[in-house]
């Protein structure tokens, strides 16, 4: 297996994974704050770590993932107080479409998911600790961590310190900082917020001080992979490291990912421009899941990803290729001996997908590998060179494949084709084959002027035709 290497944020380079535990890489994932239906944007980076952990196994390691629920934040608490619900009451809703859209995405659950609310317990030893260590102080109710007194603050991010000034403004609910570039640990509570009680009175933990309070929890005080989208880089990632490392004296985290941003039709994605869509909303639209996953897992996640609905319809053109493949093969005339050509194929695509995937996760490179395969199952079964046995090792082949790409299986997707519309597909397919076959015939009885308007009649449906020694090959357009 190659030995996978990955972009490391902390030292803004490509850096071979080193795990902790040789053949084990423990991965901490910033989970959604639960107070609306996550939208395309967020969804890019989850699937971005399930691709991320669906390679590392398939490069030969055992993973451990925890992807933490923010249900205590100032946007839960705005949204439940609005709504007139309790916390528990006003986050449920959300987490569980959550998982729904998790699911529908075939997105695997990480092992763990805590939520902040039920490590109260973990997460006010921590900020103890800190004071213990002299890394944070309290101020009337609140607990903040003091930046000044940790010198290594900003090399996650490259954040100059010095270039926020003492003494500008402070945020009201942040009231009592020395020092305006302190962060909350601990927020004392205001009147009809939901509560906690700690050795500083009643209150709630700040959202920097949550990740890495479960993070350590279920993973240790320095594990392998933390990941999430670029936006969580500064301040969240850079206070977690602050926390953590002045909380332990240890290294936190030895390797950071993180995704690039999803833009859509060249935009930023924002409320007022109407682009900020969900997943359902794509499904309304008639759009697959399928598509969805194999768009975003194509894009390779350190570059911006452009949705467009134009770029979701090339995704589904690229899956129906191979399933038009797919069915060719199922009815293809399989006999006598098994193909040399075609064993080849398939050994250089296991070769080339996994070296993509340890190449910093070039899931584009991995997914061209997968089509010159594609392409050459065609020409193979154009050639008449399915052999007893061929057919089960490129299944087995695209099944290897699928283990991390989870889109290539039609089957596997109730909602990417409706069984009426799975069979129109193949139909569309199995007329095709007959045209093709039919222009074959009026060229062998030299009837030319037929053999040129079938040709005709598959180039108006898109259909374009290659006359070759073996045979006659078709690719839509
Ligand atoms: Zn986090």
């Amino acid at each position: 297996m190659p030995e996978p290497v990955l972009f490391n944020t902390l030292g803004r380079q490509l850096a071979p994974l080193d795990p902790v535990e040789p053949d084990l890489v423990r991965i901490y994932t910033c989970g959604p704050t639960v107070y609306n239906e996550v939208h395309i944007g967020n969804l890019r980076t989850f699937l971005f770590e399930d691709l991320l952990r669906r390679s590392l196994r398939h490069l030969g390691y055992r993973v451990v993932q925890v992807m933490n629920l923010t249900d205590v934040d100032d946007k839960t608490i705005q949204g439940a107080h609005r709504a007139g619900l309790s916390l528990a009451d006003y986050t449920e809703p959300f987490i569980q479409s959550f998982w729904r859209d998790q699911d529908t995405l075939h997105m695997e659950r990480p092992e763990h998911f805590p939520r902040a609310t039920e490590h109260i317990p973990e997460i006010i030893e921590l900020i103890a600790r800190l004071i213990e260590r002299e890394f944070a102080y309290e101020s009337d109710g609140s607990v903040f961590f003091s930046i000044a007194r940790d010198p290594d603050y900003g090399k996650l991010s490259g954040f100059d310190l010095a270039q926020v000034r003492r003494g500008e403004r402070v945020a009201n609910d942040e009231y009592g900082k020395d020092d305006v570039r302190d962060f909350a640990l601990w927020k004392a509570v205001k009147p009809g917020e939901p509560a906690w009680d700690s050795p500083w009175g009643p209150g709630r933990p700040g959202w920097h001080v949550e990740c890495s309070a479960m993070s350590m929890k279920y993973l240790g005080p320095t594990f392998d992979l933390h990941c999430g989208g670029v936006d969580l880089i500064f301040p969240h990632h850079e206070n977690e490291i602050a926390q953590s490392e002045s909380a332990t004296g240890l290294p936190f985290v030895r390797h950071w990912v993180h995704s690039e941003h999803l833009i859509v039709d060249g935009q930023k994605m924002s409320k007022s421009l109407g682009n900020q869509h969900t997943l359902k909303d794509l499904l309304d639209r008639g759009y697959t899941a399928r598509a969805v996953r194999y768009l975003f897992l194509s894009v390779h996640y350190r570059q911006k990803l452009n949705f467009t609905f134009e770029s979701l319809e090339g995704a589904a053109g690229a899956l129906r290729r191979v399933d038009e493949m797919r069915f060719r093969l199922a009815h293809a005339q399989e006999g006598g001996e098994p193909d040399a050509r075609l064993a080849e194929a398939a050994g250089r695509l296991k070769a080339d997908f996994t070296a993509a995937l340890a190449d910093d996760l070039n899931a584009a490179a991995a997914l061209a590998a997968l089509f010159v395969f594609v392409k050459e199952v065609n020409v193979a079964i154009e050639e008449r060179r399915i052999g007893t046995g061929d057919r089960d090792r490129v299944a087995a082949a695209l099944a290897d494949a699928d283990q991390v790409l989870d889109v290539l299986d039609p089957a596997a997707w109730p909602d990417a084709a409706a069984p009426a519309d799975d069979d129109a597909a193949e139909d569309a397919v199995a007329e095709i084959e007959r045209l093709v076959q039919a222009r074959q015939d009026a060229r062998k009885r030299r009837d030319f002027a037929e053999g040129d308007r079938i040709r005709d009649e598959l180039a108006a449906r898109g259909i374009v035709l290659e006359d070759t020694p073996q045979g006659t090959r078709w690719k839509r357009r």
